[in-house]
């Protein structure tokens, strides 16, 4: 996806990129690529993949919700910054979060936010079980991308999520996971509002989000240790 094919496939969906945002774009793809070869970030090599891969399908979440609505959004496991760090851009009303735990990830994100002069955020580096012991039910808006199994990230991302906020996970073929991962959800006081199933274009893979909503809290003995959830993950 070239520049140009970008700019069309969002206008598909309603964005229209200010000539700032582009910029700020091109400068994220541009030290990417740079960064990338001294440190394996992504395994995304060319400029045309990062259009469509990184920040196009970053920005589909808009197909579910309004983020021009909403004030704080912590990305788990946001890795280079997907989807995150593109809806800051997209978005400046928002308080944004960026969390993972690879100290060479958050250190490429911090001399990209001071490059990008970008203001109310904050990367942290650290896993998100620690991170919620002191920041539960805290965000409005909690994504994550590749990250883990909707059974394990329901459990890493739902306690953060305010009560009436939303858990949007960005997936690909979700249906066998998502249909083991009701009851986390539920326990975790989440309820399944939209599943949003379309195709990226030009590769046409599949992409599903999910728009879970925060309808009561979630019990504080959760997120457990990360060896615990992985070894009893919360039952179907
Ligand atoms: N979200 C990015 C994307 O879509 O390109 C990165 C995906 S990468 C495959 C998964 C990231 O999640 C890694 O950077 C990893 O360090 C981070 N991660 C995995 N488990 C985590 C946890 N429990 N807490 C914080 N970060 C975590």
């Amino acid at each position: 996806m070239n520049k140009q094919e970008f700019i069309a496939e969002l206008a598909n969906i309603n964005i229209f990129p200010t000539l700032d945002q582009l910029n700020q774009l091109e400068e994220y793809a541009n030290y990417l690529l740079e960064y990338n070869k001294l440190t394996n970030l992504t395994a995304i090599k060319t400029i045309d993949e990062i259009y469509l891969k990184h920040f196009y399908d970053s920005l589909t979440i808009i197909k579910v919700i309004d983020l021009n609505k909403y004030n704080s959004l912590l990305d788990i496991g946001t890795g280079a910054g997907f989807p995150g760090l593109v809806l800051k851009i997209f978005y400046p009303n928002l308080n944004v979060t960026l969390l993972d735990s690879n100290n060479k990830k958050t250190k490429f994100l911090t001399n990209l936010v001071k490059k990008l002069n970008l203001s109310k955020i904050e990367i942290v580096n650290e896993r998100a079980e620690q991170y919620c012991q002191n920041n539960r039910e805290n965000h409005d808006i909690v994504t994550s991308r590749a990250v883990s199994s909707m059974q394990i990230l329901a459990e890493l991302s739902l306690p953060f999520v305010k009560v009436n906020g939303y858990f949007i996970p960005l997936k690909a073929n979700v249906k066998e996971e998502l249909a083991k991962s009701h009851k986390a959800i539920e326990i975790l006081g989440g309820k399944i509002e939209i599943i949003s199933e379309f195709k990226l274009p030009i590769e046409n893979s599949t992409r599903t989000i999910i728009k879970i909503l925060k309808t009561k809290p979630s019990p504080n003995i959760y997120p457990r240790s990360y060896d615990k959830i992985i070894k009893k993950p919360l039952v179907k």
